[in-house]
């Protein structure tokens, strides 16, 4: 057993001499399985909420309506979740009520797929009731029960499929994938936020190529904010022979080069995501560099205006994308090079200006304040504060005063 299940082995020991049933369960089964790393460690319990909290001394109420205790007795937090059936469903996401069983298989037969449905007991016996074990070695995504009647319960979980199918790089079994076909226009009832999640996680996937053809095949594409009518472009991402996204901000500027987006329309094409906005700056830049990329014109002033993380985003997308010259050490030593990185940096300030070339306050404080940095990125002057000030003097007030 990985070493994240060992630190949690006591609290399912704990469990099961009160008399009650314990299993690791979910994600982390999964991929242990499958010799990957894991991060976060589910266990499932025959428990009813208070009597798990009854057994332990440091427990907090993460999520106690549904069934979801964390536990704190053994350093980290673990979070134990009751044995629970869903049932209602009225808005294609969240179950009107959860019911808390005392039946394994119960909670087992609630979970997307036969892959997600295996339990671990605390000695390492795998309970396999769906044949997900079956399932994982021959690299399947099979819905639990009739698939029909799982994504029209819950839609999100045909993002889900995909997303699976593109970090495992599994095939998505036939009737699951006729389901998902069947339900994709459900989709739309789904939260943005949850399909963001889900999207971004599935091109950040090492098949994320086999990913977005599914998002094509199914038509789920059709069902997410301003992809409809881009089966072209999205295909184009798609057979990308080096598809590989390391970060959000790359996902978001593929998307947006491969559309053909561009200032202000990408910032309403990834508003309408619900994107952080943050993240919608970044890929800004990084957009940036790749757009200059295409047309082989990176200008010191446009890697003046990036980041480090920003410039490693730009370029890879840029050289996955087919666009040279891509070689990213040019642009880090590009940018290294830079006299200033930042408008902080400019050794003048407005108030500089004011005082010392009797500028008034207004636009023309801003406007010269650019220029003098424009010039010390092309190397016309020096970072230097009186060598700006003669600058200033000398080529841009009396210029504007003319
Ligand atoms: P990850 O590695 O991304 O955490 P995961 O499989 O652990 O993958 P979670 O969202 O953490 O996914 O959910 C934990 C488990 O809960 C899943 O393995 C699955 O058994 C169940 N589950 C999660 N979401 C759903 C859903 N929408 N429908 C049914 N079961 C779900
Ligand atoms: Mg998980």
């Amino acid at each position: 057993l990985p070493e994240e299940f060992i630190g949690a082995q006591p609290i399912l020991e704990t469990l099961e001499h009160a008399g009650y049933e314990a299993y690791f369960v979910g994600g982390s089964v999964r991929d242990t399985i499958l010799g990957k790393a894991i991060h976060d460690v589910d266990i499932a319990t025959s428990a009813y909420p208070e009597e798990v909290k009854a057994l332990f001394k440091r427990t907090v109420d993460t999520g106690i309506e549904h069934g979801t205790v964390m536990i704190l007795d053994h350093g980290t937090g673990y979070e134990t979740t009751t044995f629970r059936t869903e049932s209602g469903y009225q808005d294609y996401r969240r179950p009107d009520e959860v019911t808390f069983v005392r039946h394994l298989e119960d909670d087992l037969k609630r979970r997307d797929f036969t892959i997600n449905a295996l339990a671990l007991k605390h000695d390492g016996t795998v309970v396999d009731l769906f044949d997900g074990l079956a399932d994982l070695k021959a690299g399947v995504i099979r819905a639990v029960g009739n698939p029909e009647d799982r994504f029209g319960e819950d839609a999100l979980r045909m993002m889900r499929a995909v997303r699976f199918a593109s970090q495992l790089n599994f095939a998505i079994e036939p009737a699951t994938l006729a389901a998902i076909k069947d339900h994709a226009s459900l989709l739309s009832k789904i939260a943005v936020e949850r399909i963001h999640e889900e999207f971004v996680k599935m091109m950040m996937g090492s098949a994320a190529h086999r990913g977005m053809g599914l998002m094509i095949q199914t038509t789920l594409a059709d069902y997410c904010p301003g992809l409809v009518g881009h089966t072209i472009d999205l295909s184009t991402i798609a057979t990308l022979p080096k598809l590989r996204m390391a970060s959000e901000v790359e996902v978001w500027a593929m998307v947006a080069l491969h559309l053909g987006l561009s200032y202000p329309d990408m910032v309403e094409f990834l508003q309408a995501w619900k994107t952080a906005n943050h993240i919608i700056k970044d890929v800004n830049l990084a957009l940036h560099l790749a757009y200059a990329q295409q047309y082989h014109q990176v200008s010191d002033q446009v890697l003046f205006e990036m980041t480090p993380d920003t410039i490693t985003a730009g370029s890879h997308v840029a050289q996955i994308s087919g666009y040279g010259p891509s070689d990213l050490n040019l642009w880090q030593d590009a940018y290294a090079k830079l006299p200033i990185h930042d408008k902080h940096e400019l050794a003048v300030t407005g108030a500089d200006l004011m005082h010392d070339l009797n500028l008034q306050p207004g636009p023309a404080i801003g406007d010269t304040l650019d220029k003098l940095i424009a010039a010390v990125i092309k190397q016309q002057v020096t970072n230097e504060h009186t060598a700006l000030l003669d600058y200033a003097k000398d080529n841009l007030v009396k210029d504007s005063t003319k």
